[in-house]
């Protein structure tokens, strides 16, 4: 089944101060690795639609909505919270980005593709059930996830996020529904310093120090993540996919490389895979992975690349 490549051309005009490194070049810089390598042409590639206020609401208090919503300004960037900045056509940038994500879901669940990535922003994972914060607004996975959860009736349902900061907001917006298991790694201490410790089994949590690299990584990945994945039998996987942890970022110390992205990447997949096996209810309909952070633009672009290619199986 072809791998799907969802963005909107909305992605690129939300604005951020000049020098920010969450900077609408780093859409083309995955575009543009991709269109290189020649595995542009290997995927299906749709426009993201704009999110329902229903499936928002899923996830986000009408407040929260609201609030950003009357925020944009005519002109201009304007300061909104910590690291959250909006220009004119943020909303539009924030509702296609999120609306990327139920695109996947339902092209998965039409059994169109297997495998989606969203090339969208701004991201998602910082932004809690009524807050935005580190330039994240809506929190896009989780919209997601609660639309294969609520339309699809799906009953387990996992997200890993390998962003290297701590997926805060999907913490929030899940932490008492059991039907998600959510694992997340970053580096630590580090933003957003969430309260990691007292969550409840579903959550799980694996920080990494500075040091760690790339065995660090995957010891920890490999100890924590597969063996609870396994047993979880999720019926959909979601992937938080930031590459922000990679050697050439300055955000983070903790130095993967491109390899390490394709080798968690291709455990995600093979779990997908190897559960076809099982009855029915068990098996894995496909996965959603939605861009994070990466901010190093030619690493980014690698990255994704490595990525996707483990993702659909895909070799150029
Ligand atoms: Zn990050």
């Amino acid at each position: 089944m072809l791998t799907t490549l969802i963005s909107h051309p909305s992605c690129h005009e939300h604005q951020m101060p000049d020098g920010h490194p969450e900077c609408p070049g780093r859409v083309d810089a995955i575009a543009n690795q991709l269109l290189a390598s020649g595995i542009d042409a290997l995927l299906y590639q749709r426009d993201a639609p704009a999110v329902t206020d229903e499936q928002l609401l899923r996830v986000h208090t009408a407040e929260h909505i609201q609030r950003v919503a009357r925020a944009v300004p005519q002109s201009g960037i304007h300061f909104f919270a910590d690291d959250v900045y909006l220009s004119p056509q943020t909303l539009t940038a924030a509702r296609h980005a999120a609306g990327a994500g139920v695109l996947g879901v339902d092209m998965i669940m039409r059994k169109e593709t297997d495998a989606v990535f969203c090339n969208v922003r701004p991201p998602g994972h910082h932004a809690e059930r009524a807050r935005a914060m580190g330039f994240c607004i809506f929190n896009n996975i989780a919209i997601a996830a609660k639309h294969a959860l609520e339309t699809y009736g799906l009953q387990r349902i996992a997200i890993v996020d390998f962003d290297v900061h701590h997926g805060n907001g999907t913490q929030d917006i899940f932490l008492d529904d059991e039907r998600v298991l959510f694992c997340s790694s970053f580096q630590y201490p580090f933003y957003p310093n969430t309260e990691i410790d007292d969550v409840p089994a579903h959550i799980i949590n694996t920080p990494l120090p500075a040091t760690c690299r790339s065995q660090g990584f995957r010891d920890a990945i490999s100890a924590q993540w597969f063996p609870a994945l396994e047993k979880f039998k999720p019926q959909f996987i979601f992937i938080s996919a930031g590459f922000d942890a990679y050697i050439d970022d300055d955000m983070s110390s903790i130095s993967l490389v491109e390899q390490d992205y394709a080798w968690v990447t291709q455990k995600i997949r093979q779990l997908m895979d190897g559960s076809k096996k099982f009855p029915e209810e068990n098996q894995c309909q496909g996965v959603v992975s939605m861009l994070e952070g990466g901010y190093d633009l030619l690493g980014l672009g690698r990255c994704v690349l490595a990525h996707i290619k483990a993702l659909g199986k895909l070799s150029s």
